[in-house]
């Protein structure tokens, strides 16, 4: 049978693993489910999935294992789902290479846009798909090959910080971004730790890009953890 895609689901918890696993399947994708972190990695290896979802608190390793051992030979998308909204553990799990993260509890229809992104994202990196050179969404456009922004059909002028950061976030649009990718992207990795300069820039995009800046429609702040810019369909 075609399916969409494989994902492998890695959770203890037997409710939550039949709800994602029933609601994967009714959307044509094969689900693989696994009840330990050691399961999980096999069944990894073996099937090499187009997604990973995971649970950071399994009973025999910490989710963050998975990921660090994931990691030494796929890049294969890892989707966090986790009960924690520990702001620590989701900026451990995106930094020891996790993509994307999703809190519990959470709808099918929120999983099933996260795993898209994240699909998409794995076929970028992958070589499987370039990424669009216009990205789109609500009346935000961004010309890559241009540099250019528009609002609502008006360009607006953005400095080359704000633009690297603002096309950054495009690229990863629907994912969370960390503030410390975000800086070692646009700084260099040897930028000291400081978040204030990139709160300084995002706080004149929003001003430039938002009708109501402290009510933003395109880049919202997951806060404690980075920034995300809404995906082009959700826009
Ligand atoms: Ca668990």
């Amino acid at each position: 049978m075609q399916t969409k895609g494989t994902i492998l689901i890695i959770e203890d918890e037997e409710n939550i693993r039949d709800f994602i696993a029933t609601s994967l399947r009714a959307q044509e994708f094969k689900a693989v489910t696994a009840k330990t972190a050691k399961e999980g990695i096999t069944l990894a290896a073996s099937l090499c999935p187009d997604v990973i979802l995971l649970d950071l608190g399994l009973p025999d390793m910490d989710g963050l294992e998975v990921i660090k051992n994931v990691r030494t030979w796929s890049m294969m998308p890892v989707l966090v789902i986790s009960a924690r909204s520990g702001e620590k553990e989701k900026v451990e799990a995106l930094d020891m290479g996790a993509d994307d993260y999703i809190t519990k509890p959470f709808g099918s229809s929120e999983l099933m846009a996260r795993i898209r992104t994240a699909m998409r994202h794995g076929a970028i990196v992958a070589g499987m798909g370039a990424p669009s050179e216009i990205f789109s969404t609500g009346g935000l456009q961004i010309d890559f090959g241009k540099r250019n922004v528009r609002v609502d059909g008006t360009e607006v002028h953005l400095t080359q910080v704000e633009y690297k950061i603002v096309a950054l976030l495009a690229r990863n649009a629907g994912q969370v971004m960390t503030y410390d990718a975000i800086i070692s992207h646009v700084w260099g990795p040897y930028m000291d730790d400081n978040n204030r300069i990139l709160r300084v820039n995002m706080a004149n995009i929003r001003r430039k890009l938002e009708k109501n800046p402290a009510e933003p429609r395109y880049i919202h702040t997951e806060i404690g953890v980075g920034y995300r810019m809404v995906g082009e369909e959700e826009g």
